[in-house]
């Protein structure tokens, strides 16, 4: 195996030679329409495929470099003032391809790794649903089985750019007669497959990135079902330490990722805010460097908590769990530093154009900052983990975790 030092000089000339840098440490995605992002991440991951650096840490046979998390690293440094497929890397390569992986057969591993890392396709997350995305455990969707197939029933919402993506990962109810934990499953979902319909929703900054998707007798093969049945518990656990690492900045799947869900914008917004009150003059006033400061001082705790958290996990000294300490100050931190921006900007971050605050429109940030702290399971569902899983409090009290889940009453029966 090629050395890690060999490896960075290696990747820092190939990256030099073929992938577009930043332009005044700026991702371009920022400015882009979702579908022109969409195509954008997949060409750059295109090109990263054909380049020899994509999937860093997945095995050889699945289209991958056979290398190491050290590997990864040493890509992920390097590669810091080049594009990456962020949203590529977030949804698909960081999460789908990770669970894949783990709990794929043999021939799945070798029939959707490759199509991942190559970018020709792009995934879907398709976990929350309209009765609610924190109790994951409570998913109404359903798959029956029917012969060699399954017949998928039921609507997933909030899903990231479901108008655009190829495939969806979807967890359904397939037993009611045992306990909600129990029955669930997970099936590798066509999303132009007949009886997928699919609904843009709006939000409050204009963007219509989010979707609803509803599934009206859809059949999947035999071979969609990942894992064994039953098992979509196990597999959505990892599916959210995949996703909270991802988020936090400290996934070994992909390489850098910032973006509009990670919320790992902070380094850039915090140097926004620093290039704006210089600009106007005003970086002396007193209540200005107080904000900026406070910006400087969680945007380097969070540098330093990846790390931490980060070796801890490796090593083994802290459970998989921790990763939601870092996915909540992420987005908490994110959230803060959007509504920092908004107060320094004034009423140009409602009135004002995008050129005299820099690259970043401060009042749409403002808008969705709380949803940074909604994507990836809510702050206040990571401070259950945190206190039940990491510190080892008692655990919430439940209802219905014990009965079969047939047998729960719902919505308006309860
Ligand atoms: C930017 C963004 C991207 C997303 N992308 C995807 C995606 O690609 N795929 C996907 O499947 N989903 C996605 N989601 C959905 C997201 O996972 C859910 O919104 C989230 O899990 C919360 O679910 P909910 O909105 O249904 O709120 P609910 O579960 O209805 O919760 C409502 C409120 O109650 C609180 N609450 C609920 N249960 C508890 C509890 N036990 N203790 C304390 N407080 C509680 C919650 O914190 C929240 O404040 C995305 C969301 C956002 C904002």
């Amino acid at each position: 195996m090629i050395d890690v030092e060999e490896f960075r000089l290696q990747a820092r000339a190939w990256l030099a030679e073929n992938m577009p840098r930043l332009e005044n440490g700026l991702d371009p995605f920022e400015a882009m329409s979702d579908d022109e992002d969409d195509r954008h991440a997949k060409s750059l991951q295109r090109t990263m495929y054909e380049g020899g650096y994509a999937g860093i840490v997945f095995p050889k046979e699945y289209g991958g470099q056979g290398l190491t998390p050290a590997h990864n690293r040493a890509w992920t440094a390097e590669s810091k003032d080049y594009q990456s497929p962020h949203r590529f890397n977030m949804s698909t390569v960081a999460i789908i391809a990770p669970a894949i992986l783990e709990f794929g057969t043999e021939e799945q591993k070798k029939r959707w790794l490759p199509g991942i890392l190559s970018g020709e396709h792009f995934w879907a997350q398709l976990l929350s649903e309209p009765s609610g995305g924190s109790d994951l455990a409570g998913a109404l969707t359903r798959a029956e089985q029917d012969g060699d197939t399954w017949v998928l029933n039921g609507s997933k919402v909030w899903t990231t750019g479901g108008h655009l993506r190829d495939m969806g990962f979807c967890l359904a109810r397939t037993d009611w007669n045992v306990p909600k934990h129990k029955g669930l499953s997970f099936f590798i979902v066509d999303l132009h497959a007949p009886g997928v319909e699919i609904q843009k929703i709006t939000q409050s900054n204009g963007n219509a990135e989010f979707c609803q998707e509803y599934f009206n007798d859809v059949v999947l093969p035999a071979d969609a079902l990942v894992g064994e049945p039953g098992q979509g518990w196990a597999i959505a656990q990892r599916v959210l330490f995949f996703e909270r690492s991802a988020i936090g900045g400290s996934t070994i799947y992909a390489g850098r990722i910032t973006g509009r869900k990670a919320g790992g914008g902070s380094t850039r917004r915090q140097r926004n805010l620093v290039n704006l009150t210089r600009s106007r003059g005003t970086n002396q006033e007193p209540q200005t460097r107080k904000l900026v400061a406070e910006a400087h001082v969680l945007t380097t705790v969070r540098t330093h908590l990846i790390t931490r958290i980060n070796a801890g996990t490796r090593t083994g000294a802290l459970t998989p769990q921790t990763a939601a300490v870092l996915k909540m100050f992420t987005s908490e931190t994110s959230a803060r530093i959007a509504s920092i921006g908004y107060e320094l900007a004034g009423p140009e971050a409602v009135v004002g154009d995008d050129a005299a605050l820099g690259a970043l429109s401060f009042g749409p940030e403002y808008l969705v900052r709380q949803s940074r702290c909604i994507a990836g399971g809510s702050s206040e569902i990571q401070r259950n983990t945190i206190g039940e899983r990491v510190l080892g409090m008692p655990r919430e009290r439940s209802d219905d975790s014990d009965r079969p889940f047939g047998e729960v009453r719902r919505g308006r029966q309860a």
